[in-house]
C-alpha cells in the first residue's frame, strides 16, 4: 500500500492518503503531548507501542463484533484504516473518578461512578475541547439523535469489552476517550485506543499506567508504557 500526500497532521498521528480513496494509512508518531499542547516531546518508540495497542484493542472490539476503522497493521507504526467521515466528538467513559471530573466537579479522586459516565467533549482546539450536552450536540449538528444513542451504546459495549478484559489482567479501566467515524450510514468507532487516550491504574497498587505518568511528571512514561503493552498484549 503506497503512503501519497499527508491529509492531516494532529498532535501525535499523520494521516496520508493511499491509492485506495475508502482507505487511509494512520501513522503513529514518537510526539507526545499534554496540557493542550502546552507540554510537548518526542519519545523514542512511543509511536509503535501506542500503534501495538491501539490495534490489539481494535482486534478484541471487532472479534467482539464492535465495527472499527481497522483494515490492517503494516508496520510498527502504521496501520490501514477504513475513511470516515469523522465526527467531531470525543465521548469519554468514566468508571472511576479522576481527571477533569475530579478537577471541575466535587467529587474525590478514584470515587466508583456505577453506571459509567459518560462525557462528551467537542474536539476543537481553537475551544479547548469543551464539554457538550445532548441539546448543543443537536444544534451545532454535531450528530443526530440516532447517531448520538449509536454512539452512547457502543462506548458502553467497549466499556464493557474492555474492562473485563483489562480487569483479567490486573489493571483498572478509570477512563477512557473514544472517536466515531461514519461511512455508508454505519458508525464505527476510529482515531485510536491506547495508553494516550485512557486511565489505567493497577488493581493492587492503584500506580497510573497511562498518560498521566507524563502529565504529572511521575517517571519514565516510555517504560510505563513498554510495561503495560506487554501485561495488554501477552498471551494468557
Ligand atoms: P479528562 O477529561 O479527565 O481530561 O480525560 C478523560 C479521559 O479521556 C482520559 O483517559 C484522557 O486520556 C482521555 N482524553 C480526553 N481528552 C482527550 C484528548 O483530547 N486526546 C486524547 N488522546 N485523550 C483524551
Amino acid at each position: 500500500m503506497k503512503q501519497l500526500d499527508l491529509l492531516y497532521s494532529g498532535k501525535a498521528k499523520s494521516v496520508y492518503r493511499t491509492e485506495n480513496p475508502g482507505e487511509l494509512l494512520i501513522k503513529f508518531r514518537d510526539d507526545i503531548t499534554a496540557f493542550d499542547g502546552q507540554k510537548k516531546d518526542t519519545l523514542a518508540e512511543k509511536g509503535s507501542l501506542n500503534a501495538g495497542v491501539s490495534t490489539f484493542f481494535f482486534g478484541i472490539l471487532e472479534k467482539n463484533g464492535i465495527k472499527t476503522h481497522l483494515v490492517r497493521k503494516i508496520d510498527d507504526t502504521s496501520l490501514i484504516a477504513r475513511n470516515l467521515n469523522m465526527i467531531p466528538l470525543e465521548v469519554i467513559v468514566r468508571n472511576i473518578a479522576a481527571g477533569s471530573l475530579v478537577k471541575n466537579y466535587p467529587v474525590e479522586k478514584g470515587t466508583p461512578l456505577n453506571p459509567p459516565v459518560i462525557v462528551i467533549d467537542f474536539k476543537d482546539d481553537t475551544h479547548h475541547d469543551p464539554m457538550l450536552n445532548d441539546d448543543l450536540i443537536f444544534a451545532l449538528k454535531l450528530a443526530t439523535p440516532d447517531e448520538l444513542r449509536e454512539m452512547k451504546r457502543i462506548a458502553l459495549r467497549v466499556n464493557d469489552v474492555l474492562q473485563e478484559y483489562l480487569g483479567r489482567r490486573g489493571i483498572d479501566l478509570v477512563d477512557f476517550k473514544l472517536e466515531f467515524g461514519k461511512k455508508d450510514g454505519v458508525i464505527y468507532v476510529g482515531d485510536e485506543i491506547s495508553m494516550d487516550s485512557m486511565r489505567l491504574w493497577d488493581k493492587k497498587t492503584g500506580e497510573s499506567l497511562d498518560k498521566d505518568v507524563y502529565r504529572t511528571g511521575q517517571g519514565d512514561v516510555i517504560t510505563c508504557y513498554h510495561r503495560v503493552a506487554i501485561r495488554i498484549i501477552a498471551e494468557e
